[in-house]
């Protein structure tokens, strides 16, 4: 047999797709040819039939034409994932994007006067009222805000930070690293498991610009410890007439131990604490879109907006717009954790999560006699770089298929449309439910019929 040449391979899929422009088809068809030129390298092409070709063309037109960003199914159980996008925004935030997204705005309009207005205004004094700040403003990421807080208030001089606290959030977020290309000379005290007040004080000198604390989000230091806390560092700070900033990394708005889970220190507790700047994410336990919020005095707040970094790192109209709109759930706190995705995912109790996990058993129970679904206790993490020591119970299925190894079946449903995300535990498949929609339900049912027609497997 012969490999088709990349002009038939167009027409088969012309064919196959006769509503699509010709034009639509020449990488689909170069990438099955490529396909079809490797196999028969490696002396494996004639196995291939027309009909492995044909659904070649399609898979390949079919990847061609879908957005390679595109939704997924999270049943990792780790609520603000990395990976899959950190914060989900809630419904309510939705159509003040899209109203945005479509048409003018005022974003930097000031309608009441007519003149030139400042995009942060439309967030600031919501920022404000909730937290109780003397300004505040909003950059792309909390990477980028600790960045221009750090050259803005240090370049040139020293800032001291506990060895303890020299976090690295993966990617290449390490604050060594980040100091340095802030411009700022990196002073570490104490030791990794135990920094004293004194070892800041003995520090400082007439080259030291501001005094750092970073919260410790992906780790904990336990044993034989101490550390320094922000209202000391205050203290400190004022005694010696040296700033004093705090990166907040997940930065929460909400108390979580009022509601049974592990202390996170909140946004309002390091300012009430008197801290002259703080910085964190806008995806992480607030859940809103990615940015970068920087709260505190107003003296230190002007110079950073005057900062030119201040316009590399500038947010757009639809972080803005989303930001704002989850804000504004805030409000009202028990609106907010209903309304929050991420919030709700970490208040939703047990028993509730239980009730789902037998919804999903149920909808996959009578698919076939060869796929085995278990209701399982498990774990869930809030991850994204926060409460690391955190367990939040949780329940899953834990799903086995009969003759299909557990590595193979998670692949298959990677791969889906939409894709769900589960984990592998002791040879099973599970997914989380801590972490589903509800209307994620059916379409995991959905993909489990798809596989057993995919798989042929027996009723
Ligand atoms: C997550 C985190 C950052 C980085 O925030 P991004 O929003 O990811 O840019 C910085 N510092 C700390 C302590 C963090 O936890």
């Amino acid at each position: 047999m012969r490999i088709p040449s990349v002009h038939e391979l167009k027409e088969h899929l012309a064919k196959l797709y006769p509503h699509m422009p010709f034009s639509y088809f020449t990488i689909p068809a170069r990438k099955v040819a490529q396909i079809l030129r490797e196999a028969k390298q490696k002396g494996e092409f004639e196995v291939f039939t027309d009909t492995n070709i044909e659904n070649l063309l399609k898979k390949a037109f079919e990847d061609y034409t879908k957005p390679s960003l595109r939704r997924v199914i999270n049943g990792t159980g780790v609520i603000v994932h990395t990976n899959l996008g950190r914060a989900p925004l809630a419904k309510e935030v939705i159509s003040q994007l899209t109203e945005i997204a479509l048409r003018y705005s005022n974003l930097e309009f000031d309608l009441l006067t007519g003149k030139r207005g400042s995009r942060y205004s439309h967030v600031e004094e919501l920022l404000v009222e909730l937290t109780g700040s003397e300004g505040a403003l909003v950059v792309n990421n909390n990477a980028g805000a600790v960045l221009i807080a750090l050259n803005t208030l240090a370049r040139g001089r020293e800032v001291v930070v506990s060895r303890g606290e020299l976090v690295e959030i993966g990617g290449s977020f390490r604050i060594p690293e980040v100091m340095s290309w802030a411009g700022c000379i990196l002073k570490e005290v104490g030791t990794t498991n135990k920094t004293h007040l004194s070892d800041y004080e003995k520090t400082i000198n007439e080259n030291t610009a501001l005094l750092l604390k970073v919260h410790k989000s992906n780790y904990a230091i336990v044993g034989f410890t101490e550390e320094v806390s922000i209202e000391e560092l205050v203290a400190l700070g004022k005694r010696k007439g040296i700033p004093v900033m705090e990166d907040l990394g997940s930065g929460s708005l909400i108390d979580f131990s009022k509601y049974g889970l592990a202390k996170e220190p909140t946004v309002q507790e390091s300012l009430q604490a008197g801290v002259d700047v703080v910085t964190f994410s806008g995806d992480k336990l607030l859940g809103g879109p990615q940015a970068g919020i920087i709260l505190g005095k107003k003296e230190f707040l002007e110079k950073i907006k005057k900062n030119p970094l201040n316009r590399a790192l500038r947010i757009d109209k639809l972080t803005l717009a989303a930001l704002e709109a989850t804000l504004m759930l805030y409000r009202d706190e028990s609106l907010a954790v209903q309304a929050i995705p991420v919030l709700r995912m970490m208040l939703t109790p047990p028993s509730k999560v239980k009730k789902r996990a037998q919804k999903l058993l149920k909808l996959l129970r009578n698919i076939s006699s060869k796929l085995k679904v278990t209701l399982i206790k498990t774990t869930a993490k809030t991850g994204g770089g926060s409460l690391p020591l955190l367990d939040i119970p949780s329940y899953g299925v834990a799903i086995k298929i009969e003759g299909i190894p557990s590595q193979k079946l998670i692949e298959k449903l990677r791969q889906g449309d939409p894709a769900i995300i589960g984990i592998i535990m002791e040879d099973f498949l599970v997914l989380d439910v801590r972490c589903l929609f509800d209307e994620d339900l059916l379409e995991i049912k959905k993909a489990f019929l798809n596989l057993k027609n995919e798989l042929n497997l027996s009723t």
